[in-house]
């Protein structure tokens, strides 16, 4: 079924998870549809340090990478931390994604064929990277203190840098988040968005004032930020879908006032 944007609604078993239009690698924006998690973690929890039964969160890891038709062994998950680091990885030296990770880090990259990248989100934007010419995946968190230290910029820079990735080859997809309708801020948050772009037409994109409060826009700054990066704006896709408003559909951290699983944006170099 297609969204909007281009975003599709996959079903496999009692799963569901999105895909993006433009990303060729193995990949899915997973919901809280599907799975075997009881609760406040019903169904599909993909977080492990939430308080979830670790039993549950395993099988759910199973269940998503065998939709992906990929192995949950080769799954890499750092300890997400809303910082800046994005690493380059390999398998070798990481835990299971169940387990606590070795290393802190908002953005993941690598070229290792088979292996698996994931990212945590319930509210923050996931962004997903793949560079099909140089074989090359990346998996961002960008919640507003990431994107105000421009991961998503630096994931590209990483790519660039590590695997020779050419900005204007990679494809990213910006998944479901907060949309600017729910994601009310104080001046703080909003002025962090302000401080990333001097121009008023992206100014006006990032953050909105009305009243005495502010809705700042994670897809349009991402956006923005991929762009001057050097990614191309057609190579950019983009969810319509807000957590808070699905909140029946995805893990909102504001909708659930903190008590719930999370959902993950996963990628695999083909
Ligand atoms: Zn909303």
């Amino acid at each position: 079924m297609d969204l909007g944007c281009g975003f599709t609604e996959n079903r496999s078993g009692g799963l569901v998870y999105m895909t993006a239009p433009n990303i060729v690698a193995p990949h899915a924006f997973t919901t809280r549809l599907g799975g075997v998690s009881c609760g406040i973690y019903a169904s599909l929890n993909l977080g492990a340090a939430s308080g979830d039964s670790r039993g549950n969160v395993e099988a759910n890891y199973v269940a998503i990478c065998g939709a992906l038709g990929i192995c949950a062994d080769n799954l890499v998950r750092a300890n997400q931390v809303h910082g800046s680091t994005v690493l380059a990885v390999t398998r070798a030296g990481w835990t299971a994604p169940t387990d606590r990770a070795p290393h802190d880090a908002d953005g993941l990259v690598t070229a290792e064929r088979g292996t698996a990248l994931a990212v945590l989100v319930a509210d923050c934007a996931p962004i997903l990277l793949h560079d099909p010419v140089r074989g090359a995946v990346g998996a961002v968190h960008a919640g507003w203190r990431s994107t105000a230290a421009d991961i998503a910029g630096a994931a590209a820079a990483k790519m660039a840098l590590e695997f020779g990735c050419a900005p204007a080859n990679i494809l990213a997809a910006i998944g479901p988040c907060i949309s600017q309708c729910c994601f009310e801020t104080g001046s703080d948050v909003a002025e962090a968005m302000f401080a990333l772009f001097s121009a008023p037409h992206e100014r006006e994109r990032v953050a909105r004032r009305q009243g005495g409060k502010y809705f700042v826009d994670l897809k349009a700054a991402n956006t923005l930020l991929l762009e001057r990066a050097g990614l191309r704006a057609e190579n950019i896709s983009v969810s319509d879908e807000c957590t808070r408003c699905g909140g029946d559909k995805y893990w909102s951290h504001r909708a659930t006032q903190g008590h719930r699983g999370s959902q993950a944006a996963i990628i695999a170099v083909p």
